[in-house]
């Protein structure tokens, strides 16, 4: 937005006032201490010597991984070991130190002191004796053991490391220019998927080709008791692979139309960007509920965790299947093509994330029309997520107050904490807002081309470029708007800006409006729908009575401003009852429909601490859920774009 220019006499004044204010001097109170000195800045040159990492992961009944690093340094240099704080793909400052423990240092096998910086904890401040070459650094990541501690990465039957977790490293270089030897010990005769190749192997104990700390932090291991690995590109020109882990044997049964769709998306990836950024790519699946779900992106690999009757369950699980084809397009889209804002020289630079809905947004809506050209979903299934999209966007009224561009602040300032106000409050909007606006700018390049050109020809040229390369490239705003512009003369820099700076009202429909369809509300909801609720164990009235209910009634959210929140009802707050009759989701239903057809108010008893109260709801418009209706006075490009490339 443009800076406001103030007159030069009111800038005037302000100086005078200032000037008088400064000339009182010396307030009453104490003044700040300096701080301390600078951690060095990471510098583009090589860490001279390769550190070697050992990773003991085979205590899984305490969740602990033991670490040993040989650290070479120079002899009387003083050195900072730094954690990594800022995670890429988390876009924020999420690395877990307070799960280290046991930190003790060792130069020529005697100990030597660490001190943690007091402003920049993630540092360590080691002395190092005039005699030393090495220091040989032992520490435990203590990893959650409840969920109330954070995701769960180790369980009896499997285990996700993730490097960055485990590995403390010399600050003042990039990462990139830092060597890593690593090697690990997993629990007797599992098996184990990652991107890094393996040197050599003995007993349960893996040594990988040495890497550089960039890659190794991109690089995360999923090993299990119950494993299979599967072939989804045989005779391509790379490697591609879907290597499952489960809790229990039966989960890993793949039947041949399931295997087949997985295939397909990737001969669809490679239709749609025409390149790819990897030697080699391992898609990492979990099938649990006892490891913590995740969904992480990385450049030859990804981590995916989902429900354990991803295979077995097909039917129910449909909600669950554009999160392969999301993390997969993450190697082109946020891995290889990144913000220059958001890539950062090592793991302890903070990150900025004003472009996500690029990162995330735009790869929101590939995985979703990847999933559909791949057949992971029905062209129905599709349009009713989309349909669930738009009409959450739409009943969310915090863009009142918070645009859509402020939220790719969310990772940094929320940290993924629970809300209470989520539709008021806002959230990661820029993933699923952002996947509206980028069907509203792929419906429009076909309808101002003729529909000759569409965002297919954007992804080719803007992430497609480079291929096989897997050197991140940057970009900046202006970058988008150039790539768009050579698809399609327009003035894209103000349509995006609108969309990005705007407060609505509503969330931008245009896309499913040019697309040929509209959003409708209908009293029985699609199967996505109800696949939704039953996975989620809840009842969703979002777009009824404004509010979300799971177990036993128990209201897990209330949307600002709908009919539930008019009538004071809260998160947290537990339905006893409804129309003096105790409660289930099917007397609540009924109620609802009953309101609509005779006008009588729903009485709900609620419970909310150890209070008890009736609460009466203004509600008389039926049972309301999402659909897209064809509306033929126009093409229908939405067919088009979920339409497989041939
Ligand atoms: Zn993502």
């Amino acid at each position: 937005m443009p800076k406001s220019r103030l007159p030069s006499n009111i800038l005037l004044t302000c100086a005078l006032v200032f000037g008088s204010v400064a000339a009182l001097s010396q307030s009453v109170g104490p003044q700040p201490l300096p701080m301390p000195a600078q951690i060095a800045a990471p510098k583009d040159t090589p860490y001279p010597a390769a550190i070697r990492l050992n990773v003991d992961a085979t205590d899984i009944e305490r969740h602990i991984f033991k670490i040993r690093e040989t650290i070479p340094v120079r002899s009387g240099e003083p050195v900072v070991l730094l954690y990594p704080q800022w995670l890429p793909g988390n876009h924020s400052p999420s690395g877990r130190v307070d799960k280290i423990a046991g930190l003790v240092i060792y130069a020529n096998g005697a100990r030597v002191d660490w001190v943690r910086d007091p402003v920049d904890v993630f540092a360590f401040h080691v002395s190092v004796p005039a005699t030393a070459t090495s220091l040989d650094v032992n520490f435990q990541f203590v990893s959650p053991i409840d969920t109330s501690e954070g995701r769960v990465v180790m369980t009896p039957d499997m285990l996700n490391l993730q490097w960055n977790a485990v590995t403390l490293y010399p600050a003042g270089h990039f990462a990139r220019q830092i060597m890593m030897e690593p090697s690990v010990r997993l629990p007797d005769g599992w098996q184990f998927a990652t991107a890094l190749e393996t040197a050599s192997s003995r007993d349960s104990l893996t040594t990988f080709k040495p890497v550089s700390l960039e890659t190794l932090a991109d690089s995360p291991i999923f090993a299990g008791r119950y494993f299979k690995r599967l072939d989804l590109d045989p005779g391509g020109v790379v490697p591609v692979h879907l290597n499952v882990v489960a809790d229990r044997a039966e989960l890993l049964e793949v039947k041949p139309d399931q295997l087949e769709v997985h295939r397909a998306l990737v001969r669809q990836a490679y239709k749609l960007y025409g390149s790819h950024h990897y030697d080699h790519y391992d898609i990492l699946l979990a099938l649990t509920d006892r490891m913590g779900g995740i969904g992480l992106e990385h450049h030859q690999s990804s981590e995916n965790g989902t429900v354990p009757t991803y295979f077995t369950e097909w039917e129910k699980n449909a909600d669950a299947r554009d999160l392969l084809p999301h993390e997969y397009t993450h190697s082109w889209n946020g891995k290889f093509r990144r913000p220059a804002d958001l890539w950062t020289p090592n793991f302890n630079v903070p990150m900025r994330d004003s472009l996500l809905w690029v990162y995330e947004g735009q790869t929101q809506y590939w995985g979703f029309v990847l999933a559909a050209r791949a057949g992971l979903l029905s062209k129905r299934q599709t349009l009713d997520a989309i349909a669930s999209t738009a009409a959450a966007y739409d009943h969310r009224v915090g863009r009142e107050w918070r645009d859509l561009q402020d939220t790719t602040n969310d990772p940094i300032a929320a940290m993924r904490r629970p809300l209470s106000w989520r539709s008021w409050e806002r959230s990661e909007d820029y993933y699923s807002e952002g996947q509206l606006m980028w069907l509203d700018v792929d419906t429009l390049v076909r309808e101002k081309s003729g529909d000759r050109k569409s965002l297919d020809d954007f992804a080719r040229l803007f992430f497609g470029v480079g291929d096989g390369s897997f050197v991140p490239s940057t970009y900046v705003f202006e970058d988008v708007v150039k790539t768009l512009n050579t698809v399609q003369p327009y003035d894209w820099a103000t349509f995006l800006r609108a969309r990005l700076d705007g407060h609505g009202p509503g969330a931008p429909l245009d896309g499913i409006a040019r697309g040929g369809y509209k959003l409708v509300y209908t009293e029985t909801p699609s199967d996505y729908f109800k696949g939704s609720e039953a996975r989620r164990r809840v009842t969703d009235l979002s777009y009824s009575l404004g509010m979300v209910v799971a177990a036993e009634g128990r209201l897990i959210e209330v949307l600002w401003d709908g009919p539930a929140y008019k009538s004071g009802l809260t998160v947290g707050t537990q339905i006893m009852a409804v129309n003096g009759i105790a409660f289930d989701a099917d007397q609540l239903k009924r109620a609802i429909k009953d309101a609509k057809q005779t006008g009588a108010t729903i009485e709900l008893l609620v419970k909310a601490g150890n209070r008890f109260r009736t609460v009466p709801i203004d509600y008389r418009e039926g049972l309301r859920y999402p659909s897209l209706e064809r509306d033929a006075s126009g093409p229908a490009r939405l067919d088009q774009i979920l339409t497989s490339r041939n």
